[in-house]
This record gives structure tokens, C-alpha cells and sequence, in this order.
């Protein structure tokens, strides 16, 4: 089994330092395209008012208090359950849901496919392409077909399908917790500026460079490097620690000591493969994703800019490219804003009807998982939309107008706030609930 393994997939035979770096290796194109992307987000952060910058840096950041769907392609419900199980170890500490659509009466999780057109779920797993990676927060609804469009894994975990569970790598639980933090929007711990100044970018001649580093051993082009080591933008990260470094950070690479310039005597030198969460990677995931509401309506007031950013990605301090760049952002932080939509019907005399709903949310770029069958005793009388967070009510608002659209036989959908959770903000939520007496009545 071993040595099927080693076939398979190479990096399972390294050392655990070896296969530390091993993480985020994304297939070459799309290595490359990732690369330009974020250098170009990255210089047009820099033109940008401090105001302005510190939004675009937080826009990898999903909504806290929010749900973040998951889905697979490929592998087991055993593999899945074991992702599952190490993936929610983050969210203890978080004020932030994954959501894995098991399903117990098929005992299967969530599926996408490639031949997807509109999102699944916004972290989409494949077990079938080359390298563990993974997109960082948002990212992983950028549109742009060369980044995260519906068709395309936004994490990967090489040959996992196959490895499971007797074959797999040492450190797998590592690499899903590290992979799983990029996916909250966390970057990693070498890129605070203080690393900076002690990785070896110019070549003196004499030592190596990490540009020659990692193209040498993971095939990087300078681009990609530079978005794994060098810090994310140049406002400064908004969740970081300054100039402390945190050695023991399940996303902090093993960097060899040729390419520090005071080598193994450098503050970000470490020998030790971390492979659970330090304190100060779950104090970082906690201020990422608040449960204190002040906090939480800030963020919900900050969903107000990308107006202001649109208006700034029109103005002539940016290029071109940076200012496509830029509006892709927004596009992709607008769609991860958008809620999950629960659709509860009576019976299943209403299902066609709900699930061409289902497919006219799932085009406005909302999450809407399978439908639930809740019996007649407990719907409504009329055509309603549930929402929870006053941050939720234009979207309960455009649910209602679709509706009218896709069930013109149900009347007109009375829309609600369901107190009692403003300020938890637990739920990033809206439920439609279709009628009892419409069960009846077979769709016009
Ligand atoms: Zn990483």
C-alpha cells in the first residue's frame, strides 16, 4: 500500500519538513494565474485611501456569524467525515459555520461537479488534481474562469480518494487545518513584514534566493511566491501580531535556512512541523470572525462600501488591469455576502415549483441547499420569507420579488424578521416557506 502510495502521489514519501512545503502547490496554470491576480489586487491596495484599502484586505474574510457551504468531488462519506470532523476544529473558536450538507437519509455529503455553472457551495473539495491547496476566503467565489468559477475545486488534497484511511500522509490532519484556515481568509505567519526583512530576496551570489528556493523544489513561479511569503498587501494585516512571530501556527511554513538571512539563528527559523492550532492562531480566528454584535455591525456597516469601491475602481489612479482586478473582488465579496436560502415546502406537490426557485437563486449567486419536505402541520398559511439579521433584509427583499416570478400561483410573499437573534447573529439565513393550502393546488 505503501508503495502504491509513493506512485500516486510523490510527496507522500518525503519527510514531514518536505511535506510541510508541499502545501499549497496549486497545477501551474492556475498557480500562475493566482499569482498575477493577487500582485495586481496588491498594487491596486496601495493607490487606494487606508479606508478604502483596509475593506479590499478584509474582503477575503467571509461574514461572521455566517455559514460557508462545503462541498466534495469525489471520495468517500467516511473521507469526508474525517475532513469534516478536523475542518469544524477551527469554528470552535470563530464565530462562523461550515455547513457539509450531510444528508442521513442518503448518508452522503454535499456534491459539485464539473459541469457546474453556478456555485454548489463556496469551498468546493476535489481530491484529483496535483497538490493540497487552497483559495484564501473569498476568493474561492472570484468568478474569473482562470481562478474559482463554479466548475473548478477551490481545495485540494492530492489522492486523499485513494489513500484513505489506511495510507494516509503523517501530517493529513495538518494540512486539511492549514488548508482549512487559508479558506477562512487567515494568510500565513512568515508573511509578517519581519519575515520579510529576513527572507533572501536578491541573489548576493553566494546564497540562495527564496525565488530560486521554491522554483527549484516546487516548480513556483516568482509571482507565487511572492503571494506565499511576502505579506498579503501593503496595508498591514489586519489580523496580525506586529513583529512578533508565531512559530508554533499551523500556517507557518518550515523555511530552510539558507534562503534567512541570519539562517537558523533567524526569529523565523523553526525546526518543528506544528500540526495543531496554536493560542494565537485561534485568538486570530476569533477577532477574524467576532461574536461581540458591536463588532459584528461594523462589519455589517462595511458591507456598504463596495459602492464606494466601485466608484473608486471607475476613478483614473488605477490601470486597467488593477481596475478589473479590483471590481472582480467586489463581484466575489457581494456573492460570499449573500445568504444561504433554506426552502421548506408542505409536501411534494410543490417541489417542482420550489426547486426552480432554488435554481433561480442559486443564478443570483446564493447558496440554496435541497429542499425540506416539514409536513403540512407546520407551514404557514401564506407564501413566506424568513430572515433573521436586519443586515439580511435586502436579500429577503429580491427573494420575494423572485418568487413572485417563479410560483405566480402562490400569492404574494409576506416577508418577516424573526427576532430574538439580532446581535447573536448566528445565522446568515433566509427561509422561504411555501403555503399549506398551495399544496393543494397544482402550479398554473
Ligand atoms: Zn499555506
Amino acid at each position: 500500500m505503501y508503495k502504491v502510495a509513493c506512485i500516486l502521489a510523490l510527496w507522500f514519501c518525503m519527510t514531514p519538513s518536505e511535506a510541510q512545503v508541499a502545501v499549497d502547490n496549486m497545477p501551474l496554470e492556475r498557480l500562475q494565474r493566482v499569482a498575477e491576480f493577487r500582485s495586481t489586487a496588491k498594487s491596486a491596495d496601495a493607490k487606494l485611501t487606508a479606508a478604502n484599502a483596509a475593506y479590499v484586505v478584509d474582503t477575503h474574510r467571509w461574514k461572521p456569524g455566517g455559514t460557508v457551504n462545503v462541498a466534495f468531488l469525489g471520495g468517500n462519506v467516511s473521507l469526508h467525515k474525517a475532513i469534516e470532523r478536523v475542518a469544524n476544529e477551527w469554528t470552535q473558536y470563530a464565530n462562523i459555520r461550515f455547513d457539509f450538507g450531510y444528508d442521513p437519509t442518503k448518508n452522503a455529503y454535499r456534491q459539485w461537479s464539473r459541469g457546474d455553472k453556478t456555485y454548489a457551495a463556496r469551498i468546493r473539495i476535489s481530491f484529483d488534481q496535483p497538490g493540497h491547496y487552497s483559495a484564501v476566503g473569498t476568493e474561492s467565489v472570484n468568478p474569473d474562469p482562470k481562478l474559482f468559477p463554479p466548475n473548478r475545486e477551490s481545495m485540494n488534497f492530492s489522492a486523499f480518494d485513494v489513500q484513505y484511511p489506511n495510507a494516509m500522509p503523517d501530517a493529513w490532519e495538518a494540512i486539511v487545518r492549514h488548508e482549512f484556515g487559508h479558506a477562512l481568509g487567515l494568510w500565513h505567519e512568515h508573511q509578517k513584514p519581519i519575515c520579510t526583512r529576513e527572507i533572501r530576496w536578491t541573489d548576493d551570489g553566494v546564497h540562495k534566493t527564496a525565488y530560486a528556493y521554491y522554483s527549484e523544489i516546487l516548480n513556483w513561479p516568482p509571482g507565487y511566491t511572492d503571494s506565499n511569503l511576502r505579506p498579503p498587501s501593503s496595508v498591514d494585516d489586519v489580523l496580525g501580531d506586529g513583529d512578533k512571530v508565531n512559530l508554533d501556527s499551523i500556517l507557518i511554513y518550515l523555511l530552510p535556512p539558507e534562503i534567512l538571512v541570519n539562517g537558523e539563528k533567524s526569529p523565523c527559523f523553526t525546526k518543528k512541523l506544528p500540526v495543531v492550532f496554536s493560542e494565537l492562531d485561534k485568538q486570530a480566528v476569533r477577532r477574524a470572525y467576532p461574536s461581540d454584535p458591536n463588532e459584528v455591525l461594523a462589519e455589517a456597516r462595511a458591507a456598504k462600501v463596495p459602492a464606494m469601491l466601485a466608484s473608486v475602481a471607475r476613478s483614473d489612479i488605477l490601470s486597467v488591469p488593477e481596475r478589473i482586478t479590483l471590481s472582480a473582488r467586489i463581484e466575489s465579496r457581494t456573492i460570499a455576502d449573500r445568504p444561504n436560502v433554506y426552502v421548506q415546502i408542505p409536501s411534494e406537490a410543490v417541489e417542482a415549483t420550489a426547486n426552480e426557485l432554488r435554481q433561480s437563486l442559486k443564478v443570483a449567486g446564493f447558496i440554496a441547499p435541497e429542499l425540506e419536505t416539514v409536513g403540512t402541520q407546520r407551514s404557514p398559511r401564506r407564501l413566506e420569507v424568513r430572515y433573521f439579521a436586519s443586515s439580511s433584509k435586502d436579500s429577503a427583499d429580491a427573494i420575494a420579488a423572485m418568487l413572485v416570478r417563479t410560483s405566480p400561483g402562490s400569492g404574494t410573499p409576506s416577508v418577516k424578521q424573526v427576532r430574538g437573534y439580532e446581535g447573536k447573529v448566528k445565522r446568515t439565513m433566509i427561509e422561504v416557506w411555501y403555503p399549506t393550502n398551495d399544496a393543494k393546488r397544482a402550479k398554473p
